[in-house]
């Protein structure tokens, strides 16, 4: 094991001001308490201390921040492209300056292991950097003549909206909504997840830094049943941009019904990776243990589901066991660390169940299925073989290091099991066969396919889910769809007859 001092050094004069003075909210560029006076304490899932003391915030508090994103629209969608441009390039240097702080605070407030915050936080910087970029021209729109009349379509923000995060990889989740949120010209309240506030308090104190006018950018900290609910239903409030589990987006589809929320969900999945017997072995190997056991799989487009083909299952399965028993379990913030501890105890004892339901349902435990150490939520990766697709393990989303595997016997049945789950983010498709890749990924019900390959992600291509992952796309343009309305304005170009009534 690594020599953890001097990062836990490093952690202790990082998390310092935050024990001394609470994670507050950020409202029209004030630091503030909750209104009530109330908060919540936030603990570390590595060893149960105590991080800080939260803003318990409620609807008051949504309300004020509201009105300070209310208050301060105007002049920010009115901002010029390159000035919102350049403010946002500074946002990006900013994160790059303290990436390793910000590295640090989320491994101790979500577990999540160093080796993968590190790079998390730079691609927090990223998604500034590059729709930074993209402010200029966010407004651009088309010239579509008609006869006697030229149509001119243009984009506007489409007012304050909300921004609503989990608790798994934060950092990289709020930069992913709220960066072309601002780029579009929305100001923004943010409402990050209860279980791991410390970096959504971090990305607001550099927007003060990085010269956003008081209240572009606020941040109210509560639980989702009172300031995340009063925020989906705030009338000031003309979007929701929401990731988390696919029953919160139903809530919020509920609640923000009185007041016509135009939604953009990022929910859950059990995304199948299917590994047919002509695929490059090792390769696909790889990509099946990375893509469920990094971030502890608490990731939304982990694949969470093994399809794999009877011919190779044997082997196959045997190689994955040994991997899978030699992953490194331990300290977040030892960058050897492979897996961390589990966010919270509520959410290890979800976990957990899944063990006892796979057993009962008559899948074998390959690997894993068991607690580490008696302080933190440690759990040892696990590999359930020889699922069937009707077990629960098999269809719902377990967020865990927790990998089901079934076999198939030909395409036909691999289409047909990965397609039969609620969910539809990812898939991933391993085969050499070209023709069969394209065919499989047409039929295949999810909004983004990988072949021969791990989630890479690209930032022009559009992110989201289909069926019970989501509803809209993210990256590239699509972000802008979303946080933008169009507008037509049609100009007559000659005097035609106008139809005469009453004369
Ligand atoms: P969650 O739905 O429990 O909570 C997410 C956020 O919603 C939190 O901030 C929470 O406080 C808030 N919330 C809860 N109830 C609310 C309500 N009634 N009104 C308004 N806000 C409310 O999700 P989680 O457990 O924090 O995160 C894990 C889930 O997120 C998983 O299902 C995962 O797949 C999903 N996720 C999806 C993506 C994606 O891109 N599709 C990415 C990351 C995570």
């Amino acid at each position: 094991m690594t020599d953890l001092a001097p990062k836990i050094e490093q952690l202790g004069r990082h998390l310092a001001r935050y024990r001394r003075d609470g994670i507050m909210n950020l409202i029209g560029g004030e630091t503030r308490p909750a209104a009530s006076g109330k908060t919540f304490e936030t603990r570390s899932p590595i060893d149960e201390s105590l991080i800080a003391a939260v803003a318990e915030s409620d609807a008051a508090d949504i309300d004020a921040a509201a009105k300070a994103a209310k208050a301060a629209f105007r002049s920010w969608a009115a901002t010029d492209g390159a000035k919102r441009k350049a403010i946002l390039h500074r946002f990006a240097d900013l994160i790059v300056a303290r990436a390793e702080e910000i590295a640090i605070l989320e491994c101790w407030d979500t577990g999540q292991p160093y080796r993968f915050m590190s790079k998390a936080a730079l691609r927090g910087a990223e998604n500034f950097r590059f729709f930074a970029d993209m402010a200029p021209s966010a407004r651009d729109g088309r010239s579509l003549p008609a006869p006697g009349q030229l149509n001119i379509t243009a984009r506007h923000p489409i007012g304050p909206v909300g921004v609503i995060t989990p608790w798994n990889t934060p950092f990289m989740l709020s930069t992913w909504k709220i960066a072309p949120a601002l780029a579009a010209g929305c100001t923004v309240v943010h409402k990050p997840a209860e279980f791991s506030p410390l970096s959504a308090r971090l990305l607001a104190e550099i927007a003060l830094e990085a010269g956003l006018p008081a209240g572009v950018l606020n941040l109210v900290n509560g639980h989702g049943e009172t300031a995340g609910k009063a925020l989906t239903e705030h009338p000031d409030i003309a979007a929701i941009a929401f990731v988390g589990e696919s029953r919160t987006g139903s809530m919020i589809m509920r609640q923000g019904a009185a007041t016509l929320k135009r939604v953009h969900f990022e929910l859950g999945g059990k995304n199948p990776v299917i590994v047919f017997d002509d695929a490059d072995l090792d390769r696909a190997l790889d990509a099946v243990v990375f893509m469920i056991y990094s971030l502890n799989g608490e990731r939304c487009t982990s694949s969470s589901r093994l399809l794999v083909q009877d011919t190779i299952a044997e082997e196959f399965l045997a190689r994955l066991a040994e991997r899978v028993r030699k992953i490194r379990v331990g300290h977040p913030l030892d960058p050897a660390t492979e897996v961390g501890p589990l966010i919270h105890k509520s959410h290890f004892d979800k976990v957990s169940s899944y063990v006892e339901i796979g057993k009962s349902e008559g899948a074998k435990l390959a690997e894993g299925g068991s607690r580490v150490g008696t302080e933190g939520f440690y759990f040892r990766p696990t590999l359930f073989t020889g699922a069937s697709r009707l077990m629960r393990i098999a269809r719902e989303e377990i967020f865990g290091p927790f990998l089901t595997s079934i076999e198939f016997r030909n395409e036909e049945e691999a289409l047909s099991i990965a397609n039969d789950v609620a969910y539809g983010l990812t898939g991933y498709v391993w085969t050499n066969d070209l023709t069969r890749a394209l065919r499989f990924s047409n039929a295949l019900e999810a909004g983004m396919i990988w072949v021969n390959s791990e989630n890479v992600r690209h930032l022009p291509t559009p992110f989201g889910g289909v069926k019970a992952s989501g509803i809209g796309r993210d990256g590239g343009d699509w972000s802008f769809e979303f946080y933008m309305e169009q507008k037509n304005i049609s100009l007559a170009t000659g005097r035609h007859a106008i139809p005469r009534l009453g004369a």
